[in-house]
């Protein structure tokens, strides 16, 4: 494995971070005139904690691993961001993805003027480590896996997963924004032994708060730190700190919004089965999941005209004919059945 200090760009490597007044001091005073903040209107007068440390503490609770190994951003798409700019060269390096799967992988690449290297997975959307090695070279400096995978539904082969983390010399990230929904083990666990492993996960799905914007990593302190130094000083504001503290002393909610989503997916794909115009529904071990139609584009059409807007795929590699449908409440799921059986 090369070493974190060959892995991160040499300008992040010497980067000397922002300090800010609440990073410089953080110990109980009675008296704060240190960060040129008004004295009214109160809580709103006084700038976030720049580490989320409080909300950190809880999230390691239910988690299970030690504050300093969790980084929080404005959103997943903040984290996918900052792995580009901490460990990518513009113009240079190169990262490797399974394809097909989420579009910010890519956005980021282009945005970061990265070569984005796509695996295409095979028939039953699975991954192949030796593919997506042999895809990587010098300039390779992170692979991308997304399981439970978006939009294929499905969790990638975790012997495989954990081939790519042991074999490739660089960062891989994991991203299990769908993890709460899953039947498999998150790598999470693995983290201790590996390094060069990033998991990714969210509040925007199984969590309810999307609107919220926030997202986790989870990796090794030093990768951590890394993206401490990067990201702005204070990315997640204290409304969204406050809410997520909330939302975890409520943790029974989302365990019985998963089992009742769980619950109404096995519903909803088995109607799928015994519609015409679906071909084939694809096992998930997420909140939606992936139908081949006899003609996407025209369903799509239809239910649009009828209020229902799924998502079409048709134009993703692998996907021809593809819809891919989130669970909603057992009404919205029942007016979706009703509206294609009336095709
Ligand atoms: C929805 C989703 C996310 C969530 O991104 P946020 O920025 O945290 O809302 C991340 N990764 C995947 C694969 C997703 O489908």
């Amino acid at each position: 494995m090369r070493s974190l200090s060959e892995l991160v760009r040499p300008n992040i490597r010497d980067l000397a971070p922002y300090s800010s007044a609440r990073s410089e001091f953080t110990g109980g005073a009675e008296v704060f005139l240190d960060a040129n903040e008004n004295p009214y209107n109160q809580p709103f007068n006084r700038y976030p904690d720049p580490l989320q440390r409080e909300l950190k503490n809880d999230i390691s609770r239910i988690k299970g691993i030690p504050a300093k190994c969790i980084f929080l951003g404005n959103g997943s798409d903040e984290a996918i961001d900052l792995v580009y700019r901490c460990f990518t060269r513009p113009g240079i390096d190169n990262v490797v993805a399974i394809e097909p799967t989420y579009g910010m992988y890519k956005v980021c690449a282009d945005i970061n003027d990265v070569e984005y290297r796509p695996v295409l997975l095979d028939e039953h959307f699975q991954l192949s480590a030796e593919k997506l090695l042999n895809a990587c070279d010098k300039n390779t400096k992170a692979i991308w896996i997304c399981s439970p995978n978006n939009p294929t539904g499905n969790s990638m082969n975790r012997d495989e997963m954990i081939a790519v983390v042991e074999q490739f010399d660089g960062m891989v990230i994991i991203d299990e924004a769908y993890e709460d929904f899953a039947y498999q083990e998150s790598m999470r666990k693995e983290l201790l032994q590996f390094p060069n492993l990033i998991v990714l996960n969210t509040f925007s799905k199984a969590w309810g708060c999307a609107a919220i914007r926030l997202g986790m990593a989870f990796a090794h302190r030093e990768v951590i730190d890394i993206f401490n130094k990067v990201k702005y000083p204070y990315n997640v504001n204290l409304l969204t700190q406050q809410h997520a503290k909330e939302a975890i002393s409520n943790v029974y909610d989302v365990e019985k919004w998963v089992k009742l989503l769980l619950q109404e997916r096995t519903v909803v794909m088995k109607a799928f089965t015994e519609l015409p115009c679906c071909k084939e529904v694809y096992p998930t071990d997420a909140n939606f999941f992936l139908a081949r139609m006899t003609d996407a584009q025209a369903i799509y059409d239809y239910l649009v005209n009828e209020g229902i807007i799924v998502r079409n795929r048709t134009r993703i590699q692998l996907c021809q004919n593809c819809l891919r449908v989130t669970i909603g409440t057992k009404n919205e799921n029942t007016a979706l059945i009703a509206a294609l059986r009336k095709l």
